[in-house]
């Protein structure tokens, strides 16, 4: 990503004026500097138990505590000696995270805030789908973000640093294990851009596969749209769902409100598009916000339309989630009506004959959309350093 794209975090002033509405407490930081075995794949647990002089078997023991039954500590794994439980606690640590809240919506959705062991915060959304009476889970893949899109509250911290694929892969380990449900579905909709942390989001994805035994067709990827990493992607085998967050139907509309298109403008991004649905033959998701006034004309739904006619997508609208008015550098956007979502979604339906679903508001709230409620708290701690 070349440095014009990066946007820088917000200022300590801009920081400084900002008042919280959520007060979080931090757990203490527990960070014993181990290794966790959480982000190894089976062959790297099974080299590495080989090297340590264990058979291969224990290996395999160790890697289904740790991915099937989503166990928090070594004690728990009952078929290993007390012996090689306290040699294991000696040199590793599962993983890193801690749960440092958790917030219950009306809807059911639960948005926990982890704490990781340099002290940065990340989040992550349970989800409950009725119709399919499933769970899904909405991963972070970043702290912060560097694309700075105008609308995402993620976007206003600027990118503090990477995920590692342990803490990719252990969001969905601890959230299974605290709430004891089965997770089906995984999405990379949380904080950052999955694609820009290409080779750590792409081993978590093969963990949670192999591993976690996720269906690639249960995961998806949402992406504002790195071309190179598209193309890469593409490359993988991967048959997961990827998603792309357009949200606007021309380049002076995009560039507007994703700085990310005056690098990759749509007429590099549809064709690599092209490439991706040829090599995988999977199907699309189109992500388009819906924001009052900006994007959401029945012209832009024709050129929308216009535009992704050919591609096999499906158009998910998402009506814009408004971030807190006093973030820096925050934007005075507002949700698009339900009757110009409507009009909106009928010329793509009658016109241009695309699958089009608006997404479900979940987790209102509590701030469940993209990075707010860690934003917040971000915020917050530089204030308030605990
Ligand atoms: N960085 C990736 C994935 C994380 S964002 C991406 O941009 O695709 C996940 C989705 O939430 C994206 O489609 C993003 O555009 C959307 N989003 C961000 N801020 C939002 C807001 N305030 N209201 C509604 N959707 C938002
Ligand atoms: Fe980053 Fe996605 Fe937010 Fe854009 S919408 S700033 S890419 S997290």
């Amino acid at each position: 990503m070349p440095p014009t794209l990066l946007s820088p975090p917000a200022t300590s002033e801009e920081i400084a004026d900002y008042t919280p509405m959520t007060q979080v407490t931090l757990p203490p930081l527990k960070n014993s500097g181990l290794a966790p075995l959480i982000g190894k794949t089976q062959a790297e647990l099974v080299d590495l138990f080989i090297e340590m002089g264990h058979p291969r078997f224990r290996a395999e023991q160790v890697h289904h505590w740790l991915y099937v039954k989503c166990v928090q500590s070594f004690d728990e794994m009952l078929n290993l000696s007390k012996g090689f439980r306290q040699h294991l606690a000696e040199r590793f640590q599962i993983g890193t995270l801690q749960i440092a809240s958790k917030q219950i919506s009306e809807d059911g959705t639960v948005k926990y805030l982890f704490q990781c062991a340099d002290g940065n915060v990340i989040e992550s959304v349970l989800m409950y789908f009725e119709e399919r009476g499933s769970y899904a889970l909405c991963v972070s893949t970043q702290v912060g973000c560097a694309i700075n899109c105008s609308f995402c509250a993620t976007g206003k911290m600027g990118l503090k640093r990477h995920l590692s694929a342990s803490e990719i892969v252990e969001q969905y380990v601890q959230v299974q294990a605290d709430s004891g449900k089965e997770i089906r579905n995984v999405v990379y909709m949380g904080q950052g851009e999955p694609l820009h942390n290409y080779e750590n989001t792409v081993k978590s994805l093969r963990i949670l596969n192999e591993s976690c035994e996720v269906g690639m067709r249960r995961i998806t990827v949402s992406t504002s749209g790195l071309v190179d990493h598209i193309d890469k992607l593409a490359e993988e085998e991967m048959p997961l769902t990827l998603a792309l967050s357009l949200h606007a139907p021309n380049n002076e509309i995009r560039s507007r409100i994703m700085p990310i298109n005056k690098r990759w403008p749509l007429e590099t991004l549809i064709p690599s598009l092209e490439r991706y649905l040829a090599s995988t033959n999977r199907r699309l998701t189109m992500e388009y916000i819906m924001i009052d006034g900006i994007n959401d004309q029945p012209e832009h739904a024709h050129q929308l339309g216009q535009l992704i006619q050919h591609l096999k997508c499906n158009i998910n609208l998402i009506p814009y989630n408004p971030i807190a008015k006093d973030l820096p550098r925050a934007v005075d956007y507002k949700r698009s009506s339900n009757q110009a979502i409507r009009t909106f979604m009928m010329i793509l339906l009658d016109r241009y004959h695309k699958k089009v679903t608006v997404r479900l508001e979940r987790g209102v709230d509590i701030d469940a959309a993209c990075g707010q409620l860690a934003n917040r708290f971000q915020a917050d701690k530089e204030v308030l350093p605990v």
